[in-house]
């Protein structure tokens, strides 16, 4: 699907655009701890939205990350995630993006459930959620909520400026590790094609996400490689954040993004842990797995969520606490999961 040509729009499309029209206010807002899908999607919509005469603002629970602020630049004053609650109190409309569960939203949640406005959603996770009633536009064979943002895009025949589009293709290569993971499909691929030829500069935009670093985020890497664990018996791999280390190298959580991907990257490993000891007594574990186990199966078991390959979730304990029992459900979930005969 391109963004030329006449598409008769779905009835999800057509229900999600009547959740706007000009001069409403609209919130966007997305999961804690937002990551490039999250905020990509969000930056793509402001831009559509206003494209077609609809002025939307960011409230997101926590702040945007240092590594994506650059999405911000040509849109000052609409990222309000820090009156979030004042803002979401005086919508007309709410449009959650990239998550369907109240309970990612942090403190946003409650605001959200008891506002009693439309809340309309565009998600790609398995879960239903539980987000009071409004249109939906879900997909969960869709590898990034951009993916479904460019597809509404084109069913309603929305011009894609340059910025609608490098903001979607942020969220395409975030969500897929650079096209490299299972969720990239064919149309993954023709919506990253559509998107380039709507003007995204690939170098510029790598260098955004990846290449404009804090010095501390590879020494962080460096000192969190130092933790890894590989259990071969049972092909279970993990990696811890040591106490203090964000503070001791002045970066922040989402500076861990991709790390976990080392731990998966050793030979034999079917599945793979992160822990990271959080504020509030919790610790969050990262899931990443290869072949058939299923970690947001996992996850669920603990309360999180996520994808058959990308999960996550927070638990009260102490980070020895938390490693115990993930440790022992994991083992028992690899022994009774059969590793396959070769290859994967
Ligand atoms: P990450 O490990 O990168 O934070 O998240 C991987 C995937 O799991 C993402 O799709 C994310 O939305 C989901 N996820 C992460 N943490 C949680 C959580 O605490 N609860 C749920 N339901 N999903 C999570
Ligand atoms: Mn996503």
């Amino acid at each position: 699907m391109t963004n030329s040509g006449t598409i008769t729009p779905s009835a999800a499309a057509l229900e999600v655009a009547a959740l706007w029209r000009p001069g409403m206010r609209i919130c966007l807002t997305t999961h804690v701890n937002p990551d490039g899908d999250g905020l990509g999607s969000e930056v793509a919509m402001v831009h559509l939205l206003r494209a077609v005469g609809v002025e939307a603002i960011i409230t997101n629970p926590t702040p945007t990350p240092e590594r994506f602020a650059f999405l911000f630049a040509d849109l000052p004053g609409v990222d309000r995630s820090d009156k979030a609650v004042k803002e979401l109190r005086r919508a007309d409309a709410i449009l959650v993006l990239d998550i369907a569960d109240l309970s990612r939203l942090g403190i946003l949640a409650e605001t959200v459930r008891e506002r009693g406005v439309p809340v309309g959603c565009i998600d790609h996770h398995v879960s239903k959620g539980d987000l009071p009633a409004g249109p939906r536009y879900v997909d969960s064979t869709a590898a990034a909520t951009g993916e479904l943002i460019h597809r509404l895009a084109c069913e309603l025949g929305w011009t894609i400026t340059p910025e609608a589009a490098r903001a979607m293709y942020v969220a395409l290569v975030t969500d897929t590790g650079g096209f490299r993971f299972s969720n990239t499909k064919p149309a993954t691929l023709r919506a990253a094609a559509a998107l380039l030829e709507c003007g995204v500069d690939t170098e510029q935009t790598y260098v955004d996400i990846y290449a404009s670093a804090p010095i501390g985020r590879p020494r962080l890497l460096a000192e969190v490689l130092q933790t890894l664990v590989v259990e071969d018996d049972c092909g279970l791999a993990w990696v811890t954040v040591p106490p203090g280390a964000l503070e001791r190298h002045d970066v922040d959580p989402d500076d861990l993004d991709g790390i976990v991907e080392h731990a998966r990257s050793v030979k034999g490993v079917r599945l793979a842990l992160l822990f990271r000891e959080m504020s509030g007594g919790r610790v969050k574990v990262s899931l990443r797995s290869v072949g058939k186990v299923d970690v947001a199966a996992l996850a669920r078991q603990f309360g999180g969520g996520g994808h058959t390959k990308a999960a996550g979730v927070a638990i009260a304990g102490t980070l020895s606490e938390v490693q115990e029992t993930i440790l022992a459900a994991s083992r028992a979930y690899l022994l009774g999961t059969p590793a396959p005969a070769a290859g994967l």
